[in-house]
């Protein structure tokens, strides 16, 4: 036997918490499904949180599920989703967590798992992320300012990386880790002139120990001495369960929505980083959930397509 709900809002991260906090609001049967491993746990401090600004990933999200799990329409299962497919009428979610196997149904599915990163495969950097090294530059700047900083990444906006963290510390250097497609000529001639050296060798390893990072190891021994860092690791997503529905997905495997979160299937939404995220904070993810709830719920209570074109 399964459960029928209004939405079945996959993932407990701000943007599904706050998607199924104003659905149960808009008097609508939604379960959380989420697997609650934060993207942002590797820190045990998450800033730029409008009154949370400090607080733990995981405190944030007790907080969230507390606020959700308030209104007797709110249903939370501590799962993984392994499969969404559309066999009739209604949506069904499999779920399975440690051998436990569930299922439920659903009028429509919103997904907010979020997207998953790969950092750069370099010695000794995964011991340092999210306490000497960080990604987002915007919730971790200010906690480096006025350090000297190593700005690593093989991406093509790295030279763009680097210019903003100069708001933030006139102490940079750019390393390449060896990607010819990184820097630009010329976006190196404009690193330089404002004081921010690239360097093109290979990484060999962070150096430094529980007290912090000391200094990049590049190929050949030489240690260039850093303080902390900001790294740009690769973005994909991670939707396989969704794929029996045959969404739209772009290059990254995040699934394509118009304006208002709707995907390329009828009744199948998406929020936050499932989507191509813009910028990767929190906050931004929580909006775009309560965004997205807020499409939903007209969506169901249709009529709006007769309104015409007075309908905003
Ligand atoms: C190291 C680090 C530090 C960061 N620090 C900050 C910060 O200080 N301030 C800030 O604003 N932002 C910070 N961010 C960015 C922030 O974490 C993201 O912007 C935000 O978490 C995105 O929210 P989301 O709801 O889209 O996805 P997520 O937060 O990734 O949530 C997705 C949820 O879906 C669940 N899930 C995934 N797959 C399944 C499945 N198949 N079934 C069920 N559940 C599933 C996951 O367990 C997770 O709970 C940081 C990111 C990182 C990596």
């Amino acid at each position: 036997m399964s459960e029928h709900f209004d939405v079945v809002v996959v993932g407990g991260g701000p943007a599904g918490l706050s998607a199924a906090l104003n659905l149960v609001r808009a008097r609508r049967r939604v379960l959380l499904v989420d697997s609650n491993r934060p993207r942002n746990s590797a820190t045990l401090l998450s800033h730029g949180y409008l009154t949370r600004d400090g607080i733990s990933p995981l405190e944030l999200r007790k907080l969230g599920r507390e606020e959700f799990l308030s209104y007797d329409e709110g249903t939370h299962w501590q799962t993984i989703a392994t499969s969404i497919s559309k066999p009739g009428e209604a949506f069904v979610v499999d779920c399975e967590f440690r051998g436990q196997q569930a299922r439920a149904t659903a009028d429509v599915v919103l997904v907010a798992t979020g997207l998953q990163e790969t950092l750069p495969a370099i010695d000794g950097l995964r011991a340092f992320y999210g306490t000497f090294v960080h990604s987002c530059i915007e919730c971790d700047g200010y906690g480096k300012r006025d350090q000297a900083l190593a700005v690593i990444g093989e991406h093509a906006d790295l030279a763009e990386r680097a210019l903003l963290l100069t708001q933030w510390s006139d102490d940079l250097v750019v390393f390449t880790n060896g990607s010819a497609e990184a820097v630009t000529e010329a976006e190196e001639a404009l690193l330089a002139s404002r004081g921010v050296r690239t360097d093109r060798r290979a990484i060999a390893s962070l150096q430094g120990g529980r007290e912090g990072l000391t200094g990049i190891e590049l190929e050949g021994g030489e240690v260039v001495p850093r303080e902390g860092g900001f790294v740009r690791p690769a973005w994909a997503g991670k939707l396989e369960y969704v794929a029996p529905l045959g969404a739209d997905l772009d290059d990254d495997g995040l699934l394509i929505v118009d304006d208002h979160g709707r995907t390329s299937v009828a009744g199948l939404y998406a929020a936050g980083e499932s989507t191509a995220p813009g910028p990767q904070q929190l906050i931004v993810a929580a909006g775009s959930g309560a965004r997205v709830a807020a499409v939903v719920n007209r969506d169901l209570i249709g009529g709006l397509a007769e309104l015409g074109d007075r309908v905003q």
